[in-house]
C-alpha cells in the first residue's frame, strides 16, 4: 500500500534541507520498497507570494490527504512587515490547528562526536538525551482574545491569553507519560504554577493522570528553574512535558547542549499517530541560499516519520545510524564545525549519509 507524504519546504533554507531529506527517503524507498509518494505543496511566505495567504485551502486538502507531512521552515525577512494575519508563522499554526496536532515530541540527544560543538562543558552535556513534550494547539500562542487595543488615555496595550483545558491537558499528559514508560520512567512537568493559575490547573491535572502510570516517577519544576537546570545539569532530566510556549523556549535551550539547531528533530501527532515532521529551527534568512545549512535535524525529522507515522522502525534505525556514520567521517556543516573536521554543504551532508546507508546495506 502506498503512503502519501505531504512535502512543504517552505521559506528560507526550508528548500534547501528538504532536498536533502527526501533525497535520503527516496533511496530507502527503493532500497527497502516502502511505497512512499511525495507530492509538493506550498506554505509560508512561497504560499503567500503565489496565493496571498501563507495557509492555502489547496496545503490543507494535501495534508488532510496525506498520511504524513514533512515540513521544511517557514518565515523570512521578506515578509516580516505583512500583517500578522497573513505572515508566514500563520500558515504553520493553522496547519498545526486544523489538523489537531496537539503533541510536539522534540527529542534533544548530543551525538559524542559533537560535545566539542557545544557550548556547554564535556563532562556537563556527554550522555545528554532526553525528550522534551511540548503541547502544540493550545496555550497563549492561540488563546482568545488577543491583539493590540486603544486604551482611553491613548496609549496602545497588546493583550495575550493563555488558555488550557482539563482534556487539553489530559491528553498531552497522556503522551508524556506513555513516552516516558518506554525511555527511563522520569517525567518532568514544567509550569508556572506559582504565578498563573491555568498553570496551576496544569499540575493537577498531569498529578491526577499520573495516576494511571504509577511506574513513572513524576516531578514538578517552574519554567524559570527547568531553564537553569537544563544548562546547569541537563542529564537529570529524561522526559520533560511543558505548554506551548514554555516548550518552544526549552527546547531551543535544549537545541544548543547538542551542539546546534540544525540538529533537532520533531513530530507533532495528532490522536492517531498522523503527524508533521519539521526540524525545530526555523528558515534561518541569515544563510538561506548559500547552501550552507546543516540537513541533518530535517533528515532526521523524516527518520521520526518512518517510526511514528509508518511504523517503519528498521528504516528509521537506518537512517539515524547512518547520520551517526556521517559524523563519524569527521564531515560537518559549518554550524557543528570544530577544527581538524572538514566543513561540507548541505548537498553533500546528504550525499554522506546516502553513502553511509549504501555501505550498511
Ligand atoms: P532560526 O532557527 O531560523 O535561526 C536561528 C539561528 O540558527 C540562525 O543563526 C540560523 O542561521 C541558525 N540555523 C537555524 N537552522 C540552521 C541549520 N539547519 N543549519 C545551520 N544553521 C541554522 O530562528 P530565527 O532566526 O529566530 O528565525 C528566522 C525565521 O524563521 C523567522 O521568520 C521565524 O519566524 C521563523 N521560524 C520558523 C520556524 C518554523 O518554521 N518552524 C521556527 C522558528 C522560527
Amino acid at each position: 500500500m502506498t503512503k502519501k507524504i505531504a512535502v512543504l519546504p517552505g521559506d528560507g533554507i526550508g528548500p534547501e534541507i528538504i532536498t536533502e531529506a527526501v533525497k535520503v527517503l527516496d533511496y530507502l524507498n527503493a532500497d527497502m520498497d516502502l511505497g512512499l509518494v511525495f507530492e509538493n505543496g506550498l506554505i509560508g511566505g512561497a504560499a503567500y507570494d503565489v496565493h496571498a495567504t501563507p495557509f492555502p485551502q489547496q496545503t490543507l486538502d494535501l495534508a488532510r490527504q496525506s498520511d504524513a507531512i514533512l515540513l521544511g521552515a517557514v518565515g523570512g525577512y521578506k515578509w516580516e512587515s505583512l500583517d500578522i494575519s497573513v505572515r508566514p508563522e500563520k500558515g504553520l499554526l493553522g496547519l498545526r490547528s486544523e489538523l489537531q496536532l496537539f503533541a510536539n515530541l522534540r527529542p534533544a540527544i548530543l551525538y559524542p562526536q559533537l560535545v566539542d560543538a557545544s557550548t556547554l562543558k564535556p563532562e556537563v552535556v556527554s550522555g545528554f538525551d532526553i525528550m522534551i513534550i511540548r503541547e502544540l494547539t493550545g496555550g497563549i500562542y492561540f488563546g482568545q482574545p488577543r491583539g493590540v487595543r486603544l486604551l482611553e488615555n491613548g496609549e496602545k496595550q497588546g493583550y495575550n491569553t493563555l488558555v488550557y483545558s482539563e482534556s487539553e491537558i489530559r491528553r498531552i499528559a497522556h503522551v508524556a507519560f506513555q513516552t516516558a514508560q518506554k525511555r527511563n520512567r522520569r517525567l518532568c512537568s514544567v509550569d508556572k504554577a506559582n504565578v498563573l493559575e491555568c498553570t496551576e490547573l496544569w499540575r493537577q491535572v498531569v498529578t491526577e493522570t499520573g495516576k494511571q502510570y504509577p511506574e513513572v516517577e513524576l516531578s514538578h519544576m517552574y519554567v524559570d528553574n527547568a531553564a537553569m537546570q537544563l544548562v546547569r545539569a541537563p542529564k537529570q532530566f529524561d522526559v520533560l512535558v511543558t505548554t506551548n510556549m514554555f516548550g518552544d523556549i526549552l527546547s531551543d535551550i535544549s537545541a544548543m547542549l547538542t551542539g546546534s539547531i540544525g540538529m533537532l528533530p520533531s513530530a507533532s501527532l495528532d490522536a492517531n499517530n498522523k503527524g508533521m515532521y519539521e526540524p525545530i529551527h526555523g528558515s534561518a534568512p541569515d544563510i538561506a541560499g548559500k547552501g550552507i545549512a546543516n540537513p541533518l535535524a530535517t533528515i532526521l525529522s523524516a527518520a521520526m516519520m518512518l517510526r511514528y507515522s509508518f511504523n517503519q522502525n528498521e528504516a528509521a534505525e537506518r537512517i539515524e545510524q547512518a547520520v551517526n556514520a556521517a559524523l563519524n567521517a569527521n564531515i560537518r556543516t559549518a554550524d557543528i564545525y570544530s577544527d581538524g573536521m572538514q566543513k561540507i554543504g548541505a548537498s553533500a551532508m546528504g550525499d554522506a549519509v546516502i553513502s553511509a546507508l549504501k555501505e550498511r546495506a
